[in-house]
């Protein structure tokens, strides 16, 4: 069946001072219905920039400059800003690391989801005001007959952001974008809403894609799972293959900083060096100056995503041709 989201080639720039910088170089991928595919990489990789891309929230002097982005089938990268905006909050929602981006501090959190529901649908205010305090109980708000009438800042952290996904489910969206949804929140609160998240997908058929650095919450929380790195996607393929088994070099180090395989965190530590710079990244393989595996042809040529298993890799080392030249 035909994928929720469909991102083809998409291409990121922005128009800097000293030229054109390539914040996401031909990255491509699809979210099925009811999945979760996590986004994972370090600060810089492009994470956030491609879930801006999807809901069309690039602002000057960045913009799309290549590729399509596919809701359902049907382009939206090339819509206009008043029909984009039609699609946020309705087709494609929206949650950030700071609940409070998404919501009005001067408002009861009822009337903001009464509000979503109306714009949306042609419910009257009575069972619109039902429907928020159902949506408030499916994200486990308890008491939330009385807790409608609240304000934002009467509700812990963790709360605050199952208001903010009641918020985003107001309009049925058929995607969510959400970006660090967990990061500022306790361990234990983080479970939680992660389970939250997985019910939207079983129960709903919501897709999620997931941005975060924590390859924790991936591991838990994702279907799927993207790594990036210098705008590029370096390896994707099912959740369990990529973190049981990691084929690129950057993935194999990204694993070993899973919380749950504490005693391997220092493997991260041994790849030395940082993300690239937009303005300076390295020819060739973006990684190659931390990679402990690289040789010539990563200098001066640029790898490819190819199949490898259920997975597909962009280096240079499960090039089939290279394997019989070695
Ligand atoms: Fe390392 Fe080369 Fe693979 Fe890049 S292409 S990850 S430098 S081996
Ligand atoms: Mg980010």
């Amino acid at each position: 069946t035909e994928p929720v989201l469909s991102v083809r080639n998409l291409r990121v720039a922005f128009a800097g001072r000293r030229g054109t910088l390539t914040a996401i170089d031909d990255v491509s991928f699809d979210i099925a219905r009811g999945e979760i595919l996590g986004v994972v990489g370090e600060s810089g990789a492009g994470k956030s920039v491609t879930g801006s891309a999807v809901i069309g929230l690039i602002d000057p002097p960045g913009g799309i400059v290549g590729g399509q982005i596919l809701l359902k089938g049907e382009r939206i990268d090339t819509l206009s800003p008043d029909a984009m905006r039609r699609i946020r909050g309705r087709r494609i929602g929206m949650i950030f690391q700071d609940p409070l981006t998404s919501l009005n501090p001067l408002y009861r959190v009822g009337r903001q989801i009464v509000e979503t529901v109306r714009t949306h649908t042609d419910l009257s205010e009575k069972a619109a005001r039902q429907r928020a305090i159902d949506l408030l109980a499916e994200v486990g708000i308890p008491a939330p007959e009385r807790r409608i009438d609240g304000y934002p800042h009467e509700f812990s952290g963790g709360m605050r952001q199952r208001v903010v996904i009641a918020l985003a489910l107001a309009a049925e969206p058929e995607l969510i974008i959400a970006d660090e949804p967990t990061t500022a929140l306790d361990v234990s609160v983080q479970a939680q809403i992660i389970a939250l998240l997985k019910r939207l997908g079983t129960e709903r058929g919501t897709s999620v894609m997931l941005v975060t650095h924590d390859m924790g919450v991936i591991a838990e929380a994702a279907d799927r799972v993207a790594v990036m790195y210098s705008g590029r996607i370096a390896e994707i393929g099912p959740v369990r293959d990529v973190v049981q088994n990691p084929l690129h070099p950057y993935a194999k180090g990204l694993m070993g900083a899973i919380p749950t395989l504490a005693q391997e965190t220092d493997r991260l530590a041994q790849i030395p060096g940082s993300m690239p710079r937009l303005s300076n990244i390295p020819q060739g393989c973006a990684f190659h100056p931390r990679c402990p595996s690289a040789f010539a042809r990563c200098l001066v040529e640029r790898p490819d995503p190819i199949p490898v298993g259920a997975h597909r890799v962009a280096c240079h080392l499960y090039d089939r041709s290279e394997a019989s030249a070695a």
